[in-house]
C-alpha cells in the first residue's frame, strides 16, 4: 500500500511520502503509522512490519507485491538491463524474505538475559551471510565504510545491509529501543521514545488494554 502524499527523490535516492500527519516518512515505511524508528533502523522495522498480524496482512504474501515492496526499499533492485528472475526464482527470494523477517523477529524480541536464539533463528541470516559478504572500503572523505554493493542487485545483498544497519544499531544503543509489542497476537515492531525505556505496547488502546483485560478476566477467574 502506498499513501498518497508528495513524492521526491532525496540526494540518497529515497523517495519520501508526506503523509497527512505532516512527518515526512519514506514510502516503504508508509505502513507503520507511529512509534517510528529512526532512520536507517526504520527500514529493518518497516521489514518486520510487512506482517501485520492485528489485521492479518502481508505484504510478502503476494510476489507481485513484495518485489514491490523490496525494491521501493531498496533491498532487491534488479538490474534493468537484465531480464528478472522469472517467476520460482522470486519464490526462494520470497522465502529467505519471510524466513530472514522471522529471523529479525526473534532478534528483537531477544532481550538481555533472556534464553539464546536457536540455530533455527539463525540460520535464515548465515543463509545471508553465506551468499554474500560484506565489503570494506576507504572512502574518498577517509571514513571507513562497511558495506554491500549499492544498489543491492539481489537480495541477499540488501538483506545484507539490513543486517549492517542492526549492527550500527546495537553499536550505538538504538537497537534496545527498538522492540515487539507485547500482545502475543500483534507483535509489532515499534520504536520506544519513552524516557524510562519500558514501552511494552505497540499501542495502549488496542494491545495494551487488551492484554491488561484478558490477564484480568484470567486472575478473576482463577479466583472464583
Ligand atoms: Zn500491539
Amino acid at each position: 500500500m502506498t499513501s498518497k502524499g508528495i513524492y521526491k527523490v532525496t540526494r540518497k535516492g529515497v523517495i519520501m511520502t508526506t503523509t497527512l500527519n505532516g512527518m515526512t516518512v519514506p514510502s516503504w515505511a508508509s505502513h507503520i503509522e507511529d512509534k517510528l524508528a529512526p532512520m536507517p533502523l526504520l527500514l529493518v522495522q518497516a521489514y518486520v512490519d510487512t506482517l501485520d498480524r492485528d489485521l492479518g496482512t502481508d505484504i510478502f504474501a503476494h510476489a507481485d507485491e513484495a518485489r514491490a515492496w523490496l525494491a521501493d526499499a531498496g533491498l532487491r533492485v534488479p538490474d534493468p538491463d537484465q531480464p528478472e528472475p522469472n517467476f520460482p526464482g522470486f519464490a526462494e527470494d520470497l522465502r529467505l524474505a519471510r524466513e530472514v523477517r522471522a529471523s529479525l523477529e526473534a532478534l528483537i524480541g531477544r532481550d538481555p538475559g533472556d534464553e539464546a536464539l536457536t540455530p533455527d533463528d539463525l540460520a535464515p541470516l548465515e543463509q545471508v551471510l553465506r551468499q554474500v559478504q560484506p565489503r570494506l572500503e576507504v572512502a574518498a572523505d577517509g571514513q571507513v565504510r562497511l558495506g554491500p554493493d549499492r544498489p543491492a542487485r539481489t537480495l541477499p545483498d540488501g538483506l545484507l545491509g539490513l543486517l549492517l544497519i542492526v549492527r550500527d544499531a546495537q553499536a550505538d544503543g538504538s537497537w534496545d529501543r527498538l522492540k515487539l509489542c507485547g500482545n502475543p497476537d500483534c507483535r509489532w515492531a515499534f520504536y520506544d521514545r519513552s524516557h524510562s525505556r519500558r514501552g511494552a505496547w505497540c499501542d495502549m488502546a488496542s494491545c495494551g488494554n487488551r492484554v491488561k483485560n484478558r490477564n484480568l478476566r484470567a486472575r478473576r477467574a482463577q479466583l472464583a
